[in-house]
């Protein structure tokens, strides 16, 4: 899977992709990530990115000339197996299911917009789709992307070193995860529990599914609901 940037701050993306499986899907070829400067796409001596907005307020707009000029340049042609991504704290929630439903694309691009946002006509006529990681609001579009392209990345195949690792986890199944222990058995006096000590595995997955379940209606209710 390829992953298109698209920001005012292309180093921002130096650190979240040069660690972790990230980084070694991109080395090994799982998958592909790119980068681009907005500004390139820009026409005049000061390579404006930005404009007030019309009927005044305060702060800057994303301009959309040079983002229609960007994407347009990187995909010459829009196939559906190529989705245009606008980061935006109105989009639909991202969630783990979206992170799975993204996996149908060949190529995704993410836009990250930046001061007060970006011309609505961005996400009118250029995006396929808003995306937000959640209701607050960022400086910038750019960490949403980095979230959402770890999190879709770390499912593609042979990114995480275990296929199964990416299936038993929270949100897979409607469940947080289950509490895990490892070494030592007993810290400061805490123990691990002892079924898990034991190797009657039929038990430690009835075990496990159950502890998942109660931490579930703990921390996080509307999941099973
Ligand atoms: N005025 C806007 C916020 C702009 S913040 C509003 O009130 O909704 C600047 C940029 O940060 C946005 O254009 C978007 O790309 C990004 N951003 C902010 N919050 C985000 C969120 N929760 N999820 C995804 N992107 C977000």
């Amino acid at each position: 899977m390829k992953f298109h940037l698209l920001t005012i701050f292309p180093a921002f993306f130096d650190g979240p992709f040069q660690h972790g499986v990230v980084a070694r899907g991109a080395q090994f070829g799982s998958l592909e990530l790119k980068v681009h400067d907005l500004r390139k796409y820009t026409h005049d001596l000061h390579r404006t990115v930005d404009d007030r907005p019309f009927g005044g307020g305060e702060g800057m707009l994303l301009k959309p000339e040079p983002l229609f000029d960007a994407v347009e340049d990187i995909w010459p042609e829009r196939t559906p197996q190529r989705r245009v991504i606008l980061l935006s704290a109105s989009g639909r929630k991202f969630t783990q299911q979206v992170a799975r439903e993204l996996l149908q694309y060949e190529e995704l691009l993410f836009i990250c917009g930046r001061y007060e946002g970006v011309d609505e006509r961005v996400a009118e006529h250029l995006a396929d789709e808003e995306l937000s990681i959640g209701d607050y609001v960022l400086s910038g579009g750019e960490l949403a992307a980095a979230v959402i392209v770890d999190s879709v990345a770390r499912l593609l195949p042979g990114v995480v070193g275990n296929a199964d690792s990416t299936v038993n986890e929270s949100f897979e199944d409607g469940l947080l995860d289950c509490p895990q222990w490892t070494r030592p058995a007993e810290f400061r006096g805490w123990k691990v529990p002892e079924v898990l000590l034991g190797g009657n595995h039929a038990e430690i997955k009835k075990w496990r599914k159950q502890a998942a379940r109660e931490k579930t209606a703990r921390f996080r209710p509307d999941l099973l609901a």
